[in-house]
């Protein structure tokens, strides 16, 4: 059995992170695109007329943006696994996650003759768009993959820089509320919670109810580019 990249504690046969924090980490992607949707509301009360400031000599007087919200939802590059990105913005280092995510996953492709081969994507290609709640989409749909490698704490690492930056400006935190009513089914301790937004998980183990009969991937590589298509550059 091998052991969490986040933690000492053991994680399921051929993964790479424990329940819990393979948890963690789907309850933060969830919880990203609401962070998102926040932070974008600082921007846009900013960038609305001041009260009082109307009839001026300016027909705007916009209030300074935080820097710390443009630098999270600003556009821009980002590296996957780069240890010195932990300033990077949302979208693009999403993005870079699904890039990293997609060169390594094996897709079965027919050429022209009909004969089946497998190799990794060129591309990964949100089917809601590449936005911050379409990358999400796409990296949780792979999140079982990704639990595969050991980089997955590189991953959960990053996102977690993400989740506590946009946390630190918005003050948004998830509400948990103690769920005492059963045990846990997969430990049989009484740790579960209900965190908003995400159902019930357990404290001890990690369990999850939303992370039970999850497939892998909804449909045979819905979320990317084989390598006989020509690669769908991403914005
Ligand atoms: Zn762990
Ligand atoms: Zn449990």
């Amino acid at each position: 059995m091998s052991s969490c990249t986040v933690c000492p504690r053991a994680a399921g046969e051929g993964l790479h992170a424990c329940p819990h924090h393979a948890a963690e980490l789907r309850a933060w992607l969830a919880e990203l695109p609401v962070q998102a949707e926040l932070l974008a509301e600082f921007v846009a009360s900013s960038a609305s007329p001041a009260q009082g400031r109307r009839g001026g000599g300016r027909a705007h007087s916009p209030a300074p943006v935080d820097w710390r919200v443009l630098a999270l939802l600003g556009p821009g590059h980002a590296d996957a696994q780069s240890p010195d990105d932990d300033g990077a913005p949302i979208r693009p280092l999403l993005g870079a996650w699904a890039g990293t995510i997609a060169y390594t996953y094996p897709a079965v492709y027919r050429d022209p003759h009909g004969t089946a081969h497998t190799a990794p994507c060129e591309a990964a290609h949100p089917r809601h768009g590449a936005t911050i709640t379409g990358w999400c989409a796409w990296l949780t749909a792979y999140l079982p993959y990704a639990l595969t490698h050991p980089w997955v704490g590189d991953l959960h690492h990053q996102v977690a820089t993400l989740i506590h930056r946009a946390r630190a400006i918005t003050g948004h935190h998830p509400d948990r509320h103690p769920y005492t009513a059963a045990p846990c089914p997969q430990c049989r301790a009484f740790g579960l919670v209900t965190v908003d937004g995400h159902g019930i998980l357990c404290e001890a183990c990690g369990y999850t109810a939303a992370t039970q009969g999850v497939d892998p991937c909804p449909s045979p590589s819905p979320c990317l580019t084989t390598p006989t298509s020509p690669p769908s550059p991403t914005p």
